[in-house]
């Protein structure tokens, strides 16, 4: 009986408020396909939505659009999962704006929108915003979204070629797409990507993203025990001052899925192929009709047959393969298809330092502030994690010092009451 389809992926769901807002304005959803006849239709959901608006405006935008776009795909009626993804995001788009025209509170609420679909035949992702999803795979971190901010939008259009110093002056958080503010919004669709046995995607807010390097999210996504590095990359963020709401989910692909019944697409494989399919039919026959004398229907055919054509070229245009940039910067030129970014994802003894900061600090603030914590465990785990990175088993090292900062990070949690 095929029921690998239900172990086919692990995975992982942090929320937290972060340190300084009042409010958690950040929403998911995680939505497992529950029978395997689903599995092989939509497939398995997430969703990560970073609200932005006044109070509960940011809140709602970002509950509207974790609620109704997994609804809105399950239940739509459409054949391919990649047109019924994008249209539950364009629905739930509809739904935020119509919601912000009839309340002046709710006046021009936004959010962003980052979906991941694991599917039998790949990984894809519908994508409004700044929220990421990121992809490790053999040692690699991958950007599979661009981030619909000023910034990105700039580099990517070669305006701040060679200016780092304007570059950094741009403030990050300006986005320029969202769902909400207008009545239509355009949708980048990524993938199918080809999903390998112990690939992991993360989805996070930018509450993760702009506290965390990609050369730290890497190895913590690729390294760790998913639940582990969730929770590490949130304490870290926090740690790091917590200035926004921080969401990660993390999936991983199972050995068990290669096993999913039903095709696989190599990465980079263009989805226009029945437009082209339709472009040959309609060819053909307009041939057959003329063959038989039938001038009016033939030029009919042949009319839709260009239209077809046409319509395959211009995907084609847009599908260019996949080019990302080895040194963290955006590829400028024209816009191209994920991923975006590359870097490694392999821990580092760098790394390793930073993380052993983010220790020393909160270790001198918890003693300054007579916080009582179990430091003999804490310890413990410092002194292994130091034989094994003399040993040079840095991911192992690693693991160590991410358990002691989640240690020390959940004693203070309870002490302080946040649970
Ligand atoms: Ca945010």
């Amino acid at each position: 009986m095929p029921e690998v389809w239900k172990a086919s992926i692990g995975y992982a769901a942090v929320t937290d408020i972060g340190m300084r807002r009042s409010n958690n304005q950040d929403s998911h959803a995680v939505v497992k396909a529950d029978t395997q006849e689903r599995f092989i239709h939509r497939g398995h959901l997430f969703v990560v939505a970073d609200g932005m608006g006044a109070h509960a405006a940011g809140e709602l935008a970002s509950r509207i659009a974790a609620d109704q776009i997994p609804l809105y795909y399950l239940r739509s009626n459409c054949g391919d999962p990649v047109t019924a993804l994008r249209t539950a995001v364009q629905r739930a788009n509809t739904d935020i704006y119509q919601r912000g025209q009839q309340n002046q509170e709710f006046h021009n609420m936004g959010t962003t929108a980052s979906t991941l679909a694991i599917l039998p035949e790949g990984a894809v992702v519908a994508h409004v915003g700044d929220s990421r999803v990121y992809r490790t795979r053999c040692g690699k971190l991958h950007q599979l979204t661009f981030d619909h901010s000023l910034v990105w939008e700039m580099q990517a259009a070669g305006q701040l070629k060679g200016d780092a110093a304007l570059s950094s002056s741009i403030p990050k958080n300006i986005i320029t797409r969202s769902l909400g503010p207008a009545a239509s919004v355009q949708v980048d669709m990524e993938g199918p990507f080809s999903i390998e046995p112990g690939d992991r995607f993360l989805l996070c807010s930018d509450g993760l993203s702009g506290q965390l390097e990609d050369d730290e999210i890497g190895p913590l996504l690729a390294c760790l025990p998913i639940e582990l590095a969730a929770r590490v990359m949130v304490d870290v963020a926090n740690l790091r001052g917590g200035p926004d709401n921080i969401t990660v989910i993390i999936v991983e692909a199972h050995e068990a899925s290669s096993a999913a019944p039903a095709k696989r697409l190599r990465e980079g494989e263009a989805v226009s192929r029945p437009i082209i399919a339709a472009a040959g039919f309609c060819f053909l026959a307009a041939v057959l009709l003329g063959i038989s004398g039938s001038i009016g229907p033939m030029i009919v055919a042949l009319l839709l047959s260009a239209i077809a054509a046409v319509a395959a070229w211009m995907q084609a245009r847009t599908e260019q393969p996949p080019i990302a940039a080895d040194d963290g910067t955006v590829p400028s030129g024209r816009r191209r298809s994920g991923p975006y970014r590359t870097c490694s994802a392999k821990p580092s003894a760098g790394l390793l330092q930073r993380l052993d900061q983010v220790l020393i600090e909160l270790k001198s603030a918890a003693v300054d502030r007579g916080w009582d914590i179990d430091w003999q465990q804490v310890d413990s785990l410092i002194a292994s994690e130091d034989e094994m990175r003399k040993a040079g088993k840095l991911a192992d090292a690693m693991r160590l010092q991410a358990e002691a900062i989640v240690s020390t990070m959940a004693q203070l949690r309870n002490q302080a009451g946040r649970g």
